[in-house]
């Protein structure tokens, strides 16, 4: 589809940025598949009163679901824009370079590990990933 080659991606990002699109692919396809079989649930649902609270209580774990496959998306094209603009596989937060062992179990890793720890750290802390805030309803 793309009629020009980015001259500037460097041969060892170019591995990267083909496992990241794969894997957007994944999880777009993983979220209509949910999305499918959730309308398929919802159609063999009977109007039955006593099921409501079961149904939403799936509706929950579905958005739930949803909410994370979203941020993975997210993180996916965001590192796939940082392949572009030359800043992948920096640190965004001390600007190192983020080794490649850590690039290659989570290529679209934003910090180093030390920095990755400490925002986990301040997550834990009570302090919280703005992505998170909104649950979906
Ligand atoms: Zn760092």
């Amino acid at each position: 589809m793309t009629k020009t080659m980015k001259t500037g991606a460097k041969p060892k990002f170019a591995t990267y940025q083909k496992t990241l699109e794969r894997k957007a692919e994944e999880v777009r396809n993983s979220m209509s598949a949910q999305k499918a079989a959730q309308v398929v649930a919802r159609l063999d649902i009977p109007s039955d009163e006593g099921d409501l609270s079961q149904q939403s209580h799936e509706e929950w774990i579905f958005l739930n679901r949803n909410t994370i496959d979203m941020k993975l998306l997210r993180e996916i094209s965001g590192a796939l824009h940082r392949i572009e603009t030359g800043q992948y596989g920096t640190c965004m937060q001390c600007e190192e370079p983020i080794s490649a062992k850590r690039l290659d179990a989570l290529p679209w890793a934003r910090y180093c590990v030390p920095c990755q720890e400490r925002i986990a750290a301040r997550i834990a802390q009570g302090e919280r990933e703005e992505e998170f805030e909104e649950a979906g309803r």
